[in-house]
């Protein structure tokens, strides 16, 4: 089988390997789509901690290769992963936050990933999902974040809502928020075709962060998809008081921003991370596999493994929202 492998920071490589073995309570999986993430752009770098050599490769799903006798997966299954492993014993896993395991470790960032042909997946990592698009396997993981996000929001239906950052996160968070009711749905982006698009997929509005500076106090949930600490300060000053900010997008770490704790106060705003996919994947894949979000426009380009290198050391075209590759498709 062929794998794109990291040998060393900066250092992919395009491999053919023996068949990986699965041991009990793991099935092989045929990886059939694969998105590429920012997470994988730091990995590369040497600017998220990750094991190395190592399989990259996070947002993905496939089908079942190999199970073993008794398995309750079976040759064919249509899967989706959850890459994120957590202990299951810990304090925290036991009271239901999983993301916040101090032994949580994940598939495409500790062990191999989905940028190979054939993975090796634990069995309590998978969701069965309808027969969909394969190449939608891969916005089953970053939705179910989104999702997370959602249930922090509370949404009850009626509120008004922005969402700063026009990428894959930002543009599924669109497509949720219009889903829970919202009145009303502002894309703060940079980029004039991922405003557009977020329009065509259900936002209200849109404008640059410019324009946006004139709308402070005005929403009753901001969402933050962007990650950079200039757009959570303009998250913080969009929502209303008595608000809420979701914040998703993740700024690199040791990043500071000044805080006004009197106002957080007088206007009691709600400040909330939300991080990962804790418990949102089965939704996630359900969601995915009903059909009824628009994944199509979001795929900015298919690729082969042997794209990857290039796609991940250069940064994305004006415009572009997800790269998605196919590894057993050959150039
Ligand atoms: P992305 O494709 O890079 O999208 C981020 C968007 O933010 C960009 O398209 C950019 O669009 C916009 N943006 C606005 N102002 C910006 C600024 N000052 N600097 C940089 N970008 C700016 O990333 P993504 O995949 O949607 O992910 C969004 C964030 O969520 C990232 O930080 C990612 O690490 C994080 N994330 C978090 C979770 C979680 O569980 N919390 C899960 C997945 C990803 P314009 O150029 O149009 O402004």
């Amino acid at each position: 089988m062929r794998a794109l492998q990291l040998t060393d920071v900066g250092h992919l490589e395009l491999v053919e390997r023996p068949l990986p073995e699965a041991a009990s309570g793991e099935v092989l999986v045929d990886v059939l789509a694969c998105g590429l993430c920012g997470t994988d752009r730091h990995i590369v770098r040497g600017e998220y901690p990750s094991r190395m050599p190592l399989v990259l490769g996070h947002e993905f799903g496939g089908r079942v290769r190999w199970s073993a006798p008794g398995s309750s997966w079976a040759p064919g299954d249509l899967v989706s992963v959850d890459p994120n492993i957590s202990c299951g014993g810990c304090a925290d896993c036991r009271a239901g936050r999983v993301a916040l395991c101090p032994d949580r470790h994940a598939l495409g960032v500790d062990i191999d990933g989905g940028l190979g042909e054939v993975v090796v997946v634990p069995e309590t990592q998978l969701y069965a999902i309808a027969d969909v698009d394969p190449l939608h396997l891969a916005f089953v993981e970053p939705l179910a974040c989104c999702l997370r996000g959602l249930d922090l929001a509370e949404l009850s239906g009626g509120e008004s809502v922005a969402v700063v950052g026009g990428g894959v996160m930002g543009q599924l968070t669109v497509q949720l928020a219009t889903r829970a009711g919202a009145s009303r749905i502002t894309l703060v982006t940079r980029q004039a075709a991922k405003r557009e698009l977020a329009e065509r997929l259900g936002a209200t509005d849109s404008c640059t962060p410019g324009e946006a500076d004139g709308l402070s106090r005005t929403f009753d949930v901001v969402f933050e998809c962007a990650g950079a600490t200039e757009t959570v300060t303009q998250s913080m000053s969009l929502a209303r008081r008595g608000g809420s900010v979701i914040l998703l997008g993740i700024p690199p770490e040791g990043q500071t921003i000044p805080v006004s704790p009197f106002t957080l106060v007088v206007d009691e705003l709600r400040v909330q991370g939300s991080f990962l996919n804790p418990v949102t994947q089965a939704r996630a894949a359900d969601l995915v596999g009903s059909g009824v979000l628009d994944l199509d426009p979001l795929i900015s380009r298919v690729l082969t493994l042997s794209d990857v290198e290039q796609a991940l050391s250069t940064a994305p075209s004006g415009g572009d929202i997800k790269y998605v590759v196919r590894p057993a498709e050959m150039e």
